[in-house]
């Protein structure tokens, strides 16, 4: 039979190697077979988190129903991948394997390294396929965006409109339920997180296109507007049940017909201005998020090392008991920063918050608390339904400062509440201690008169804490360190090299 190994691709629509394997099967007469396998390596690294799982198993159970519509099968299974594939090459001989290129991390890496080896050993074919506009190889960055583009334009591979299934019996959820026992604990968001499913992820671009996203341009910045204004498609990227290309496909549409829609004086311009600038903008983000994973892709170390290596003592040294109880406040939002403890607390709870307040927090983590970045980059990755090791690990080293050819930005968590939340609503919904705090001492609440924070009851160091460092010194300190490494002609000239490898020939943020 022809197996379609499932991996972050949980969709029908758009889906190379499912095509690939309906035509082979029409063709040769071999049938075939999709398989998602419950990694326990996979799914036991620091990275993973229940609320991952319970969203692949959501998107998993809509796949195999599309499947069963056309005659096809998904065949779930528990255990190391070479293992399960030598079980299912006894119940039936595996002509091909056809699956997706995935930009893992180091043990998905390494794990498609082991598969390919035991292909080779058993005769089997090993067939993968380009996902997204990520490119293996890539010959450099030069041209790399005009490369993106021609794929995202290129034709959709079709949905096949019927399987061909294999006729031997093949237990369908093989020990599939022990995923239940790989001790992640339960989906703490289950409640407030995103769906699974290719349903879901249709129904947000279309809502995004054609309601939500007016706005998204000018809000996007603001924790409260982005909830809605945003297009929200990132767990359905991460976990493939939408591909890039048919949301880049969707987003082209809607701006044509918005220019039809102003020629015929159907939308008034100030709308068709409003929308086109914000479709621009999340097109263009859907670039970056290739253009993020060919980071990962072109350089899988950076996961667990600096881009620019000379900045791997930068946050070397110190108590790392300090360290360490500082991770623990930043992770529980008790900073005594407010917009920082309401991200993170939202984050924590829903599963997602806006781009600007994710570099926000790891800015906060790096600069003021001076954390390695390493120390908290796989836990804050748990805590992202949209969890992408490409996007996340250049993420969190930019802003880190640790690639050596970015800007340095050091987020000011008390200008943040001024520009994004000055009213406080967004603060006072995840921090309820500081719900009687008068907006004039929102962003520095330890500046509440005393006798004012005992009448509203917040004592600060009491009900919430004192801020856990000095903004201005740890500013200060943070930039002569940085600035003081950057400026040595060893950083220099690593910062070229690491340009040429990994730069954009565009402005990216
Ligand atoms: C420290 C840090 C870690 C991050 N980790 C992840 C991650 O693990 N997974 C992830 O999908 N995004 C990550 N991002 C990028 C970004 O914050 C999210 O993609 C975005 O907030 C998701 O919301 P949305 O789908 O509504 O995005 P929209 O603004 O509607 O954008 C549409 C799509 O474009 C892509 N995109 C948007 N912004 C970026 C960006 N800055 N870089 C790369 N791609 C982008 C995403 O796929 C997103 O779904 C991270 C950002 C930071 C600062």
């Amino acid at each position: 039979m022809h197996v379609v190994w499932l991996k972050r691709d949980l969709r029908i629509d758009d889906h190379a190697p499912l095509a690939e394997a309906a035509r082979r099967s029409h063709e040769d007469g071999v049938p075939m077979i999709a398989l998602y396998v419950f990694e326990p390596e996979v799914w036991q690294a620091p990275d993973a988190d229940a609320s991952h799982l319970a969203f692949v198993v959501e998107s998993l159970a809509e796949l195999a129903a599309e499947l069963e519509q056309r005659g096809g099968r998904l065949i779930r299974r528990f255990g190391e991948m070479t293992e399960v594939l030598a079980q299912l090459s006894r119940e039936c001989a595996i002509d091909t394997l056809l699956s997706h290129e995935e930009t893992g991390n180091a043990v998905t890496y390494a794990r498609d390294l082991r598969v390919a080896r035991w292909c080779t050993r058993n005769g089997v074919r090993l067939r993968e396929f380009r996902q997204h506009g990520v490119f293996r190889p890539n010959p450099s960055r030069d041209g790399w965006a005009a490369r993106w583009e021609s794929h995202m334009r290129g034709p959709r591979a079709a949905v096949p409109t019927r399987f061909v299934s294999p006729s031997a019996t093949i237990v369908a959820d093989g020990d599939a339920g022990l995923w239940q026992e790989l001790g992640l604990g339960e989906d703490t968001r289950a409640t407030l997180r995103q769906r699974g499913g290719s349903r879901e992820a249709a129904a947000n671009l279309r809502s995004f296109l054609l309601e939500r996203g007016r706005n998204y341009r000018t809000t996007m910045g603001s924790p409260e507007l982005a909830w809605e204004s945003c297009s929200r498609l990132s767990p359905h990227l991460a976990w493939g049940t939408m591909s890039v290309r048919r949301a880049y496909q969707g987003a082209r549409r809607r701006l044509a017909e918005l220019a039809e829609l102003e020629q015929t004086g159907a939308i008034a311009h100030d709308d068709a201005v409003a929308w086109n600038g914000s479709i621009r903008s999340m097109i263009s983000r859907l670039s970056w998020h290739c253009h993020f994973i060919q980071k990962l892709e072109d350089e899988p170390a950076i996961e667990s090392s600096c881009m620019a290596r000379a900045t791997e003592s930068l946050r070397s040294e110190g108590d790392p008991a300090i360290a360490a109880a500082r991770l623990v406040a930043w992770q529980e939002g008790r900073t005594g920063y407010p917009m920082i403890d309401a991200c993170m607390r939202a984050l924590v709870a829903t599963g997602w918050i806006n781009f600007r307040m994710r570099a926000m927090l790891v800015s906060f983590a790096s600069h003021h608390l001076w954390l390695d970045w390493r120390s908290f980059a796989p836990w804050l990755g748990r805590q992202f339904l949209d969890y992408e090791p490409g996007i996340h690990y250049p993420q969190v080293q930019m802003q880190s400062a640790t690639t050596g050819i970015n800007t340095v930005r050091i987020y000011s968590p008390r200008k943040q509440v001024e520009d994004h939340d000055p009213h406080g609503t967004f603060i006072r919904r995840w921090v309820p201690e500081l719900a009687r705090v008068p907006d004039e001492f929102l962003s520095e609440p330890e500046t509440t008169p005393p006798l004012l924070q005992t009448m509203i009851g917040c004592r600060i160091g009491v009900e919430y804490p004192e801020p856990i460092v000095t903004h201005r010194e740890a500013y200060r300190d943070a930039q002569e360190r940085i600035f003081a490494l950057r400026a040595t002609p060893a950083s220099r000239a690593e910062a070229r090299a690491v340009f040429v490898k990994h730069g954009s020939r565009k402005r990216h943020r």
